[in-house]
């Protein structure tokens, strides 16, 4: 009994991320499911990005990203669904994020500029008003 025991707490041990990773997609996936077993049936377990492959055992980390970020446009034919590990997914969604945020890198430079120069203004405006008073 203790030796099975023991061996029990060993596999708890290592399946542990695999669990919270399981239970944090828990509520996405039942809400994905549908076009998530469509992709999978259509596209090669791969990361379509790092090239990772995935079996039976990892498949709950293996995603469908949506091409044009639109996640109700789901063609059954697959083609605005892309297989991506949930990591490259991240990374997939983070650069859309900056991109929606900034435009590009040339924009949020000027950007800072335009911002820091009418409070630079601003600010000899309002000493040069304290000054007449
Ligand atoms: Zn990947
Ligand atoms: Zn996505």
């Amino acid at each position: 009994m203790v030796g099975r025991r023991k061996e029990k707490k060993k596999k708890l041990d290592s399946g542990k991320l695999d669990t919270i990773v399981t239970k944090v997609h828990s509520d996405v996936k039942e809400r994905e499911q549908g076009y998530r077993e469509q992709s999978l049936k259509l596209h090669p377990w791969v990361c379509g990005r790092c090239g990772k492959t995935f079996t039976r055992e990892n498949l709950h980390l293996l995603t469908v990203h949506h091409i044009d970020h639109n996640h109700n446009n789901n063609p059954p034919d697959g083609s605005n669904w892309e297989n991506l590990c949930i990591y490259c997914h991240d990374n997939e969604h983070q650069k859309m994020n900056e991109f929606e945020a900034y435009g590009d890198v040339n924009s949020a430079q000027q950007t800072a500029a335009a911002t820091h120069n009418p409070f630079a203004d601003l600010k000899a405006k309002l000493e040069k008003q304290e000054g007449k008073e």
